[in-house]
């Protein structure tokens, strides 16, 4: 039972993290915090997201939430890395700055690859130009110094390839041709996803804050524009956020019409317990995010070991077998998808985990 109840909701807080950083610069402006949820499968890495925060403890909140997703993504996707997150604090229009980020660099090298800094919201691969400087623990960089370049075409095919799988599931075949499909935010990820639904013959609806990208999802790909706060609610096969977090929560999973819901957004569910066992009781086949959008991050693997990005794409494709099993683990145990897909997370970590210690751990 004990382990049933983690798998559903397992805590996030600075309990279960194994280290957290708070980083003080006041010469260079930087203020950061880096939370190491768990390095069992390797170093951990974590993006640095960096953003203004009232209080202390909403940093903590935000930095910890990531770190625990990032343990069990890298675990879901059979990544050897752990899960981390960094906090940077201020506006990232006015407050970045050369001194503050090699500032930050500074921290992550006396980390000594316990950690390795990556992009989030807020910063740049010439972000972590800067803080390659002073450290050598970091990824994501610029392609000129031998960085993997913009993960969302990688991150798109994953999700393209996760949305094959739960449609084979839920709606019969793997083939999205003749397909509906209502993208919430037409960025990065959302383009990408769009461009391989397109081709395959999906028909798109598309939302998004900014008219220049809906202009572009109508121009590109002939989707049908519709306003942002009703796009969970279209009469479609395959509702794809993509977007910001906290998207699934009881008011928009009542208005769902789709079968499926998969897209690249981190953190969809609004709280994870009650949403994902809501979307089950509607009988929606919910992907859970982090296996999903898990392509970001075997973009930034592949560069860490400076694989080709065909094998980064390939990697990527098997996102879709990965969502099968997840399928029918949730079926054979009769728990949700996010219950199934945590379980196999925390499998892989426990039988790594008995592995250390048969090497490290004394002879009993
Ligand atoms: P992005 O900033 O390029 O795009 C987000 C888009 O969503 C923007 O066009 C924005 O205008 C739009 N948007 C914001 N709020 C919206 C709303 N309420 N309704 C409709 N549109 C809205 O970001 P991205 O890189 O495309 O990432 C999108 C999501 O996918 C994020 O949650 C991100 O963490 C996740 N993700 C992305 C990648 C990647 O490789 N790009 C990898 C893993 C996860």
């Amino acid at each position: 039972r004990r382990s049933e109840s983690r798998s559903a909701d397992p805590p996030y807080d600075g309990s279960v993290h194994q280290q957290v950083v708070f980083c003080s610069r006041p010469e260079a402006g930087l203020r950061a915090i880096i939370t190491i949820h768990d390095t069992t499968l390797g170093p951990a890495i974590g993006g640095c997201r960096m953003a203004e925060f009232e209080r202390e403890q909403d940093a903590l909140d935000d930095a910890f939430r990531r770190s625990r997703a990032m343990t069990y993504k890298a675990a879901g996707a059979d990544i050897n890395l752990g899960g981390a997150a960094a906090v940077i604090y201020g506006d990232p229009a006015a407050d970045k700055s050369e001194a503050l980020l090699r500032a930050f660099g500074q921290f992550v090298e006396s980390l000594d690859g316990r950690f390795i800094a990556s992009s989030d919201m807020g910063t740049v691969s010439e972000d972590m130009d800067l803080v390659n400087v002073e450290t050598d623990h970091v990824a994501g960089v610029g392609q000129h110094y031998g960085g993997s370049g913009d993960p969302s075409p990688i991150c798109g095919w994953g999700v393209f390839y996760a949305m094959k799988a739960a449609a084979e599931k839920a709606l019969g075949a793997a083939s999205l041709a003749g397909k509906k499909v209502a993208i919430q935010g037409f960025g990065n990820a959302g383009y990408q996803i769009a461009r391989y639904l397109h081709d395959e013959g999906a028909e798109l609806w598309v939302a998004d804050l900014d008219s220049t990208a809906t202009d572009r999802a109508k121009r590109e790909f002939g989707a049908t524009i519709v306003e942002p706060d009703r796009i969970h609610a279209q009469d479609v096969d395959v509702f794809a956020p993509c977007a910001a977090g906290g998207v699934l929560n009881p008011t928009t999973i009542r208005e769902i019409n789709a079968q499926v819901v998969c897209g690249s957004a981190n953190n969809q569910l609004e709280d994870e317990r009650r949403d994902a066992r809501m979307l089950d009781e509607r009988g929606i086949l919910y992907a859970p995010d982090y296996v999903v959008n898990a392509g970001g991050l075997i973009s930034v693997y592949s560069e860490i070991h400076a694989a080709p990005r065909q094998k980064a794409m390939q990697d990527a494709e098997t996102i879709g077998g990965r969502l099968e099993k997840i399928i029918a683990r949730a079926e054979a145990e009769g728990i949700n998808m996010l219950q199934a897909s945590n379980k196999i997370s925390e499998e892989r970590i426990a039988a790594v985990a008995k592995l250390a210690s048969f090497h490290l751990g004394p002879l009993e």
